[in-house]
């Protein structure tokens, strides 16, 4: 089965407009893009799409010195800081410019720290996605044996935390390890997040294990593609996600719910 994550997020996406329109206030969502750069261009462009299909406010900056001032305006929830940024700023210095009420990416120390300690409002949006589609697909992790492919503190790092929190057992490779199809192999649900074509085999999958493509990258022809060798998982997978209109677009339906939960911690309805 192809995970329908479209549908999956239109349901998502349809319950934070209903939720949205009973606010007093219009949920806002700053965007700071720093670099100009094709890839980052399209990502902010699906999320100002994604505001204003559910009738969310979305303001965009290119200075970086912006988020000193949009911190401080009322009328903004949730602030972004659009990454990569160019080499010489300090994206950590940046970032914890952010006040954790308005950090809908979830990446300040005080967030990331409440996701480790299990009471959070905002978890980062790519894992948040993915934990949304494996409800979909599974119901529980419970006891399942997950393998995670990447230790990015976007993605990586808090996917194997959150899934440590729903009592599966979780391994997390990384460029280091020994033996990943080893490893891979052994996965009830394996999620790669490395950024290379063609990474994920057929044979570094079990048959009938659920897959998530977190990998977003060009082929030789130029064509977007995940990390998984698609056509060839998809006959041994009892589910996967496709790239495009898989992983992606549930990390864009996860930003706006956790802008709209700064807006209600705004006004106090949380
Ligand atoms: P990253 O690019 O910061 O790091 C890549 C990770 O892959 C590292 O942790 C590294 O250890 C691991 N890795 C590299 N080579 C490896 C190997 N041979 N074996 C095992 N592990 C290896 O990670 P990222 O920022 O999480 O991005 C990963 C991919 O996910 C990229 O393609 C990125 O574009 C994509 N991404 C997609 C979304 C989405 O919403 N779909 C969100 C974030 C990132």
């Amino acid at each position: 089965m192809v995970i329908d994550c479209k549908a999956i997020s239109q349901a998502k996406r349809d319950a934070i407009k209903r939720k949205a329109a009973e606010l007093d206030i219009t949920p806002t969502l700053a965007v700071i893009l720093a670099v100009d750069d094709p890839a980052s261009r399209v990502y902010v462009r699906n999320k100002r799409r994604a505001c204003e299909e559910v009738g969310f406010g979305f303001e965009m900056y290119s200075d970086i010195n912006a988020v000193g001032e949009l911190v401080t305006q009322q009328d903004v929830h949730g602030v972004l800081v659009q990454l990569p940024l160019p080499s010489d700023i300090d994206t950590n210095k940046v970032i914890a410019q952010i006040p954790p009420e308005k950090d809908v990416d979830a990446l300040t120390a005080t967030n990331l720290g409440r996701l480790v300690l299990g009471a959070y409002d905002f978890a980062p949006c790519t894992p948040s996605g993915i934990m949304t589609i494996l409800d979909n697909v599974c119901g529980s992790v419970s006891g399942a044996n997950c393998v995670v492919i990447g230790r990015s503190n976007i993605v990586g790092k808090p996917m194997s935390i959150m899934l440590t929190q729903k009592n599966a057992t979780v391994t997390l490779c990384h460029s280091h390890t020994e033996d990943l199809a080893g490893i891979t192999s052994r996965a009830d649900i394996l999620i790669s997040a490395v950024g290379k074509a063609g990474f994920v085999t057929a044979n570094m999958v079990k048959q009938d294990t659920i897959v998530i493509d977190v990998g977003i990258n060009r082929n030789r022809e130029g064509k977007l593609v995940g990390d998984v060798c698609f056509d060839d998982v998809v006959r041994k997978a009892d589910a996967i996600t496709p790239v495009p209109g898989g992983v992606g677009i549930m990390t864009v339906t996860s930003l706006l719910e956790n802008t709209l939960k700064a807006a209600e911690l705004a006004v106090g309805k949380r």
